[in-house]
């Protein structure tokens, strides 16, 4: 049996043709599923009889069920149970313009950054495309907001999740899907380099985000694990041909840690690894966890940090912060719940 939400148009189209259906009845398929919200065959209604027979027969619906939620006037962060009974996180962010869903890949993640809640927490498993989805549409029924935008950020790394990211993204951008045009996508690796270019390659390509986090070797080492595989050079490299290759704009994400990696000295480091590349920096405002070692960057810190970028002529922004209880680190709702 194969999760319906895990059914790309395309493989639908060469599945149901081979069965005797015309495209127009695929159409219909979708139509009932994203459009119409049915939640179980016996509610397709644009879809005939025959067909919907050779669906009970062949898929299914999977599930995912609200366990936790906290939310302010603009956040949303949900703690979703799998049918496995594994846990995941999903954020909505409410903008003006409409919602960022920030969805995840994973049940925990074994690339190991010594910042991050999620990574404290080893791979569980992957997420099926279809769970990728189900983060979106729950969004999309309960958020009380259009969604717009997805980033997919959350607990996981995507481009380790190769092949069932990519049926997430064709249905997302699908017109009979989810909808949300690939330049309203952006996907966030730590720099697994052999993936970036396949990614670049598919048709569409989406928005890239890289997360730096350090502007030597040295230091990215001892943060972020996957350095020793791939070094900087490399992943500053393969951003720059993603630009270049997709077409599509790469943000360089860079969490400030407090005496770490957020001195001036610093910043003209990371001046220097960008150089006239098309590539963005983003600021990020680091959410200590209670178990964590790290703490955020001061005010100041941050403004130098970001004059230092500036006066050498890089692209830079920092992130907004939502508040609250929602500033709890990505992954802290999934450890708390499993500590339970
Ligand atoms: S920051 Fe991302 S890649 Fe690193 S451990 Fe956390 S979830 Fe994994």
């Amino acid at each position: 049996m194969t999760d319906i939400y895990s059914l790309t148009p395309a493989a639908a189209e060469e599945y149901f043709a081979r069965h005797g259906f015309s495209a127009k009845a695929v159409r219909n398929i979708f139509t009932d599923l994203y459009r119409n919200g049915a939640e179980h065959f016996s509610a397709f209604s644009a879809t005939c009889a025959r067909l919907r027979e050779t669906l009970e027969e062949e898929f299914y619906f999977e599930s995912i069920t609200l366990a936790d939620i906290l939310q302010n006037e603009n956040t949303v962060k949900y703690l979703f149970k799998l049918s496995d009974g594994c846990f995941i996180e999903t954020v909505l962010m409410k903008q003006k313009y409409g919602g960022s869903v920030c969805i995840s890949t994973q049940c925990g993640c074994n690339m190991g950054c010594a910042f991050c809640s999620s990574g404290r927490l080893r791979k569980q498993r992957n997420l099926t495309a279809g769970e990728m989805v189900l983060q979106v549409l729950y969004a999309m029924r309960h958020g009380g907001v259009k969604i717009t935008n997805i980033t997919v950020m959350g607990i996981g790394e995507p481009l380790d999740n190769f092949d069932n990211l990519c049926g997430f993204l064709d249905i997302a951008s699908h017109p009979f899907g989810l909808e949300i045009g690939s330049k309203h996508i952006t996907v966030s690796t730590c720099g697994i380099v052999p993936k970036i270019p396949l990614l670049a390659k598919r048709e569409n390509p989406c928005h890239l985000a890289i997360s730096l986090h350090a502007p030597d070797d040295e230091l990215r080492n001892r943060l972020m694990p996957i350095n020793r595989s791939y070094s900087l050079s490399e992943v500053i490299k393969a951003a720059g041909q993603y630009a270049d290759t997709a077409a599509r704009k790469v943000l360089v994400e860079y969490i400030m840690l407090d005496g770490i990696n957020d001195s001036r000295e610093q910043a003209g480091q990371l001046a220097g690894l960008i150089g006239n590349s098309r590539l963005m920096v983003n600021l990020i405002p680091y959410n200590s966890s209670p178990d964590g070692e790290f703490k955020r960057s001061g005010e100041r810190a941050v403004a130098e940090f970001y004059d230092e970028l500036k006066k050498r002529g890089i692209s830079v922004t920092k992130r907004k912060e939502f508040g609250g209880r929602l500033n709890a680190a990505c992954g802290q709702l999934r450890s708390d719940a499993m500590r339970k």
